[in-house]
């Protein structure tokens, strides 16, 4: 059985570490040393098929920046994650797509991507909705706003982006 490896990208502080845990363990945990990167493995069930899922949640740290050029290159999907309360990680986004095109050797609409404004339980947002909905129509990516605090649409954008994968190998498989 092959596994789907998924890349978990975004600015310092974003939540990319809370958003897989929330995931992986079902719990929030406040603080996460940022300098860590981690792999985990999960079993997930989909369409009465199980298959295995390994998120890479990287930290953004120059000294793992070749560490994380090579899952740029590896990745069969990516997590694309900025805060909705800190405008500077959404203007680090497009970039981020840039790197992900470039290493993947196509464009991102050919790449199983979700666009993700998190933090949605905090009051001050700074990131509309709609900039955040304009950004993914403009890459042709998916979009969701999800809080790792409360859980919310963290499951939903994540399986979005399994099936995505799942349905390019099967077209790539053709
Ligand atoms: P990373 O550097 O992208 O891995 O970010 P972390 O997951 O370490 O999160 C950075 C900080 O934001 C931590 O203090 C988290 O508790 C907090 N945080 C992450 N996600 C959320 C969220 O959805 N809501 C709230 N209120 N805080 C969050
Ligand atoms: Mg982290």
């Amino acid at each position: 059985m092959n596994s789907l490896k998924i890349v978990v990208l975004g600015d310092g502080g974003v939540g990319k570490s809370s958003i897989t845990l929330r995931f992986v363990k079902g719990q929030f945990i406040s603080y996460y040393d940022p300098t860590i990167e981690q792999s985990y493995n999960s079993e997930i069930e989909l369409d009465h098929k199980k298959h295995t899922l390994v998120i890479i949640d990287t930290s953004g740290q120059e000294q793992f920046r070749t560490l994380q050029d090579s899952h740029l290159a590896q990745g069969d999907g990516f997590l694309v994650i900025y805060s909705l309360v800190d405008s500077p990680s959404f203007e680090t986004v497009d970039e981020i797509f840039n790197r992900i095109e470039k290493f993947q050797d196509k464009k991102c609409q050919e790449i199983p991507i979700v666009l993700i404004g998190n933090k949605s339980d905090l009051p001050d947002r700074q990131v509309e909705n709609d900039s955040g909905k304009s950004k993914a129509e403009e890459w042709k990516v998916s979009f969701f706003e999800t809080s790792a605090k409360t859980g919310n649409f963290v499951h939903e954008a994540i399986l979005a982006c399994v099936s995505q994968i799942l349905k390019k190998r099967d077209v790539d498989s053709i």
